[in-house]
């Protein structure tokens, strides 16, 4: 089968066409066919640019004003007689929607029924900047190609198996019951998608251990996977709490919210910013949330740029010890996400110190993985480390293939 799988956000729209079936999945022989990304909706200058594999990225400009032609574009460049891959749209099977929120509702991927649909907007409350792009894409899809099944796959469903205790927050329990304040986590089908892979790795199914997943992109958190079931991770109601991020505070006494307030005379929407956009790494270093450039930045001597570093790994490390702690022990612990699979300084600074729990970084071997699936720890070490590159439109295809042809989800 061929799946269009599509992430849209408020001016994006980013897309991978990809063979699967449930044979290919069972043999991890999927390929991805092609890549693109639509940038700029809603403006005269929208930029499309597209990746056929092994083949020449291509750019295309142009009026693209909302995400119905957004996705018209996608099918003509998917097309194209030139740089296409498909020769009709009619050759696409299903479509994989990634929904960024699905609230308490939504504890597996579903088929985009009117109920789902229904389910998701019920949601928006939740995901007020994310839900309706989705939902866009959605609507899109179902009018350019109405006879083709689509699936919707959410980044919190797979935290769904958290219990209480994790995911409540010492709130009075009416907000709960009341408003559905709660943890939810994010980032589930990445951290999925690992613990999966892991399985090779480790010689030993998900069921049978204990893993700290870790997704370090721009936005970063940590996963308790506990004999194959998220039980705790470090996002919470929104994507802001927990490890420091590029641009977000992670862990943060509220009062330091109103007292803030107060202090600089900011706005509900000032502080919203304020959190979410000018702190984390950026807030810190005062030079730029790109790690990379941080740690340039560090090796000239930058001290807040050291001081920014030193925060995000002792964060982490604390977050993996702790989650560990959570259930009883750990058998590995994964790296993903931008940071995660590219940074060897990082990952080691951020797991140096826990040799106590038996993780021992061995240097080269971690030096040497980059952007592939490689152990990063001693043969000796009680406790593994790996990079596992993620891949969550992998995840997203599977998903619908499954669910299109009735298959349960694993
Ligand atoms: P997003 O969360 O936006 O998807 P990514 O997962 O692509 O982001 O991660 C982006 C982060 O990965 C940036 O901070 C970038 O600097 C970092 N990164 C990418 N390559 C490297 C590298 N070689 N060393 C350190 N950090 C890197």
């Amino acid at each position: 089968m061929k799946v269009l799988v599509l992430n849209c956000g408020s001016s994006s729209a980013k897309y991978q066409l990809i063979e699967t079936s449930l044979e290919a999945i069972e043999k991890n022989a999927d390929r991805e066919i092609g890549r693109g990304l639509v940038e700029r909706i809603g403006t005269g200058s929208a930029v499309h640019t597209f990746q056929a594999q092994g083949r020449e990225r291509v750019t295309d400009t142009g009026e693209i004003l909302e995400h119905r032609e957004a996705l018209a574009h996608i099918l003509r460049m998917l097309t194209h007689p030139e740089h296409g891959v498909i020769k009709s749209p009619a050759e696409i099977d299903a479509v994989g929607h990634r929904v960024v929120h699905g609230g308490e509702k939504f504890t597996q991927s579903a088929l985009a029924t009117p109920e789902a649909i229904r389910a998701v907007e019920e949601c928006i409350g939740l995901a007020p900047l994310h839900n309706p792009p989705n939902l866009r894409g959605y609507e899109a899809a179902r009018r350019v190609m109405p006879d083709v099944p689509q699936v919707l796959v959410f980044d919190t469903a797979y935290h769904q198996t958290m219990p209480p205790h994790a995911f409540l927050y010492g709130l009075p329990y009416v907000l709960y019951t009341r408003h559905a304040i709660r943890r939810y986590g994010f980032h589930g089908t990445s951290h999925r998608f690992v613990g999966w892979r892991s399985q090779e790795l480790l010689g030993r199914p998900r069921s049978e251990t204990r893993l700290v997943t870790c997704h370090l992109g721009n936005g970063a958190s940590a996963c308790a996977i506990d004999h194959g079931r998220s039980v705790d991770t470090s996002m919470g109601f929104t994507p802001l709490e927990g490890l420091l991020m590029g641009t977000r505070t992670g862990d943060l006494d509220p009062a330091v919210v109103f007292h803030v307030m107060h202090q600089e005379e900011l706005s509900e929407q000032q502080v919203n910013t304020l959190l979410n956009k000018h702190s984390g790494l950026y807030g810190i270093s005062g030079v730029s949330n790109d790690m990379r450039e941080l740690l340039a930045e560090e090796a000239k001597g930058h001290e807040r740029a050291h001081l920014a570093i030193e925060m995000f790994c002792y964060r982490l490390r604390k977050y993996i010890a702790a989650y560990a702690g959570a259930m009883g022990g750990v058998d590995a612990v994964l790296f993903t996400g931008g940071i995660g699979e590219n940074s060897p300084s990082i990952r080691a600074r951020s797991l140096a110190g826990l040799e106590f729990m038996g993780i021992h970084v061995d240097a080269a071997r971690n030096d040497a993985a980059m952007r592939r699936e490689a152990r990063i720890t001693t043969d000796a070490s009680p406790v593994a480390a790996f990079v596992i590159p993620t891949n969550e439109e992998l995840i997203i295809a599977r998903d619908t293939v499954r669910l299109v042809t009735g298959t349960p989800q694993v």
